[in-house]
């Protein structure tokens, strides 16, 4: 796996100034178009649209300039996976942990990595079947939400439906949804996730008092208004049927019921609320299912990994990452450096899109996201 993925990001150096790729006809170029796909997306991305007859072609050729090889079996397991239902796919990784011997996580992992992004199964939600009217009293995203609470933040604790196992959100576009804006310029200070035996369910951002906190995305403010340990707090619904939050306020400069736009001021920061210091508490929410935004929001580039948000029903809420990103199944004796490594990154951004500790415990068969 390391040596195929070093091999492949030695290609996409080589094949970055080669074009664009030519899916309509299988040539040499469009061979090692698809092995650069791989390494930078996934491999079933970069055969998606082709026809079988079309990949097998692909795999033949692949196999006549680097011989069989571990891309060579993808291809071919590409191939007897993409008539299987989920259900079944799910099943056969049951079997596979199940068999003699070693089990095949590099197996595994593929598989998984195509059930997530197997397009057909998870249904792109639309601004425009969220919205309904123009009007105050049609909120966004009104049809995900039982009611428009303005006194509490998070109303919504069983709001998940049971259709609710994998939805895929389009986070922003140059209609509704717009583009995302970093709600404070500053250094975070604290992760999503467990933190001294409570889970923290949003980041926090560094800030002076009377630094200025703007909206993610568009959307309408549900909450504006003093909340135990939030203090000053802002809730934007967006059209997209997310909630963002905005904690610890100093001042407010938007109203419940407000439409703003992404980028608009709606405060100024402080230290309102039960806070230590002057810091923006920010959260991220689907239907009340806190959301760490970390998995979506690179705030070394303050932009979205990717516009499109992929939401997977766990145990306790969503797995939550962007589209066309890459996973590793943890195997017996891996450690975050090892992991780290093999895919070109560092611990620090593996702990820090997976919302772990660098010197945690990893577990086996534990799914992390390393790109
Ligand atoms: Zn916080």
């Amino acid at each position: 796996m390391r040596t195929l993925l070093s091999f492949i990001f030695c290609l996409g150096m080589l094949a970055a100034h080669a074009g664009n790729p030519v899916k309509d006809e299988v040539t040499t170029r469009d061979t090692v178009q698809a092995v650069v796909l791989y390494g930078e997306e996934i491999l079933f991305d970069a055969v998606e649209g082709l026809t079988d007859d079309q990949v097998s072609d692909l795999r033949d050729s692949v196999m006549k300039f680097h011989g069989a090889n571990q891309l060579t079996n993808y291809i071919s397991l590409y191939l007897s996976l993409k008539n299987k239902t989920e259900e079944q796919l799910n099943s056969y990784i049951d079997s596979l942990f199940e068999a003699e011997g070693l089990i095949p996580y590099a197996l595994i992992n593929q598989i998984n990595i195509y059930l997530a992004n197997k397009p057909e199964e998870i249904p792109i939600i639309l601004p425009k079947d969220l919205f309904i009217g123009t009007t105050v009293e049609a909120f966004p995203a009104s049809n995900f939400y039982p009611e428009w609470d303005v006194t509490n933040p998070n109303p919504y604790p069983n709001s998940l439906w049971a259709s609710d196992t994998a939805l895929s959100l389009l986070l922003a576009n140059n209609d509704e949804l717009g583009k995302f804006h970093i709600p404070v310029d500053d250094v975070l200070t604290s992760k999503f996730g467990w933190r001294d035996g409570r889970m923290h369910n949003g980041i926090d951002i560094d800030l002076q008092v009377w630094d200025t906190v703007v909206a993610a995305f568009p959307g309408v403010v549900r909450v504006a208004r003093a909340y135990g340990g939030y203090g000053r707090v802002v809730v934007i619904r967006h059209y997209n049927g997310l909630e963002t939050t905005y904690a610890h306020l100093h001042r407010f400069k938007v109203k419940e019921g407000e439409r703003v736009e992404g980028g608009q001021l709606i405060g100024l920061g402080g230290s309102s609320g039960h806070s230590t210091g002057s810091h923006l508490h920010f959260e991220v929410r689907f239907k009340g299912v806190p959301i760490n935004p970390l998995s979506f929001i690179s705030f070394e580039d303050q932009a979205l990994v990717n516009d499109t948000l992929v939401l997977k029903r766990t145990k306790n809420g969503f797995a939550a990452y962007p589209k066309g990103i890459l996973f590793h199944t943890v195997k017996r004796g891996d450690t975050l450096y090892d992991i780290a490594k093999a895919y070109g990154t560092t611990t620090y951004k593996i702990a820090e899109l997976n919302g772990i500790r660098r010197n945690g415990y990893l577990s086996v068969g534990q799914r992390l996201r390393v790109i």
